[in-house]
């Protein structure tokens, strides 16, 4: 018999490996866009035609590449970022297999013009073969244009997507990246038209252009980023990135550890959107676990989720606005009392010249909304507030207890059965016949003129959060200044500060933006 194992070519070899390395252009992009980053680019502009089935160009303001490096990165196994296997332990760049280069060049037309300093050079090329070199203009970067993805693997051309889906991936790519990298400007320009713009900004900035605003951020040597308050949870993953040492990645592990730090603020099946920055030394991630790089191995992993838990939690912990208000010096008159019918007129403006010796400074109060100094100007919800006091309020352990002179009575189908479940939430009843209940006592800030309208809120959905939120939003109450100064002392003594019982802010920072915001529209 003749010889039946033949040793493939190094052009096979990279045309099979590209099909690893290279699914589609959004992976190209990625590759090289990496490339950009890893050659200390500042500014890293992408254009893409026809989704980059026809084009890719990725230009970039990086340390450039000589003349010899220029003809050697097309080579697999190419690179200057490892140098040994010992290395990959101490990985601090993107790329490290030397692959993509070859791959990208393996199935496509493609054009290289770089310079280390004024005199660039040009490498053309198709299919993996360098067909000319050639002096040429160019400051010091690097551009890499890639054409005719697949023309020579039809089998793999037949199975791309549309242009459209190709264009949104790729936008999704460089957004994903633009994420960690801040101090980089990046550009999209999708056929000739600019799509996307990131100058260098802060990481907060960065979050908000690509992401979208989020209510907390966190600012740790190790863990940095933002997290969006409980409310904003979804059903479903979406919105949740994590980047470990700047590259995305999927971390199941991760996730669930964000997921417990936020506790029980969090309605059941419920994920919280999220973008998160984790560094690590590299000697304990494992990157090497998948040809895309998309999931590590953390070679500590019960301490890594207790860290971020911890971090996580500490978020709403130590809330960094409501908490650090000192107590009114104030004194508030001695009863609480949100019966009264509010002023009539909408901003409390007679009382601003009570003698308030100021901390924290209650500026206003317009209907239900307060305003609030201290360090920068608070927009309160008084509305959340109270429905947060009044939900901790509602509890069987609750000491403050109003007792009622005369029994309150209202229309119950079951009185029995209400009767129990009221008592839980601290509520003093009886059944009073078969169709009446009698209430004896009510937690103090829930007021005995007002308990119909609770009970009604209660009755509908039998769900304490949701009732006492439906409760204070429907008294559309105006609060005077001094009630606005109750609810905010009754604040700092409830357990959660932050929220309302619906796991949304009470309280927002106003900042000099939005108010220019307000007054340009005028
Ligand atoms: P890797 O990134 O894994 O090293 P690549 O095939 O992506 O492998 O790139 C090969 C080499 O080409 C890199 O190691 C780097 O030296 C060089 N290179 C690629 N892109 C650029 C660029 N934009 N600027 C400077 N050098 C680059
Ligand atoms: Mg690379």
């Amino acid at each position: 018999m003749g010889q039946k194992i033949i040793r493939l070519s190094e052009g096979v070899i990279n045309k099979i490996a590209a099909g690893e390395v290279i699914e589609n252009p959004a992976s190209i992009v990625k590759e090289m866009v990496e490339n950009s980053l890893d050659a200390g680019a500042r500014r890293i502009a992408v254009s893409i035609m026809g989704g980059g089935q026809k084009l890719i160009e990725v230009e970039d303001d990086g340390c450039g590449m000589s003349e010899v490096d220029a003809r050697l990165c097309f080579e697999r196994h190419a690179t200057s970022k490892i140098r040994e296997a010992e290395d990959l332990h101490s990985l601090v760049t993107m790329g490290f297999r030397g692959e993509a280069l070859a791959a990208i060049a393996a199935v496509s037309q493609f054009e290289l013009k770089t310079s280390e300093k004024e005199v660039g050079v040009c490498v053309k090329g198709e299919g993996g073969r360098i067909l000319s070199v050639s002096p040429c203009a160019r400051n010091r970067g690097t551009t890499f244009s890639v054409r005719s993805l697949f023309f020579n693997t039809p089998a793999r051309k037949k199975f791309q997507k549309s242009p459209a889906t190709d264009t949104a991936q790729v936008t999704k790519t460089l957004e994903m990246i633009a994420l960690a990298h801040p101090e980089v400007e990046f550009i999209l320009t999708v056929q000739c038209k600019a799509a996307l713009h990131f100058p260098v900004q802060t990481q907060e900035k960065r979050i908000a252009a690509v992401a979208g605003p989020f209510a907390h951020s966190l600012a740790g040597e190790r863990l940095s980023g933002a997290l969006s308050s409980p409310g904003e949870a979804r059903p479903q993953r979406r919105g949740q990135f994590l980047f470990v040492n700047k590259r995305p990645i999927f971390s199941p592990l991760v996730a669930k550890a964000v997921q417990m730090g936020y506790g029980t603020r969090l309605p059941a099946n419920h994920y919280p959107p999220f973008v998160l920055f984790l560094r690590v030394d590299p000697a304990v991630v494992d990157v090497n676990v998948h040809p895309q790089k998309k999931e590590v191995r953390f070679s500590e992993e019960s301490s890594l989720f207790r860290e971020v838990e911890q971090a996580v939690a500490s978020v709403f912990e130590t809330p960094s606005f409501p908490q650090a208000l000192a107590p009114f010096s104030f004194d508030p008159p001695p009863i609480f009392s949100l019966a009264e019918e509010a002023p009539s007129h909408s901003i409390a403006f007679a009382d601003m010249t009570l003698p308030l010796e100021i901390e924290a400074r209650m500026i206003a109060a317009l209907d239900h909304y307060a305003i609030v100094e201290k360090g920068g100007l608070f927009l309160v919800d008084l509305a959340k507030a109270h429905a947060r006091i009044l939900v901790e309020d509602l509890g069987e352990g609750s000491k403050e207890r109003q007792t009622l002179m005369w029994p309150l009575e209202v229309e119950s189908e079951a009185p029995e059965e209400e009767a129990l479940a009221l008592q839980k939430l601290g509520i003093e009843c009886r059944a009073l016949g078969e169709k009446l209940l009698a209430v004896d006592a009510l937690p103090s800030s829930l007021e005995p003129a007002l308990f119909p309208q609770f009970f009604a809120a209660w009755q509908s959905g039998k769900r304490v959060d949701t009732a006492v939120m439906n409760y204070c939003r429907g008294l559309k109450k105006r609060y005077s200044l001094e009630e606005a100064h109750l609810l905010w002392r009754r604040l700092q003594k409830c357990r959660d500060r932050v929220y309302d019982p619906l796991g949304r802010q009470i309280a927002v920072e106003i900042q000099r933006d939005d108010l220019e915001k307000i007054m340009e529209k005028r």
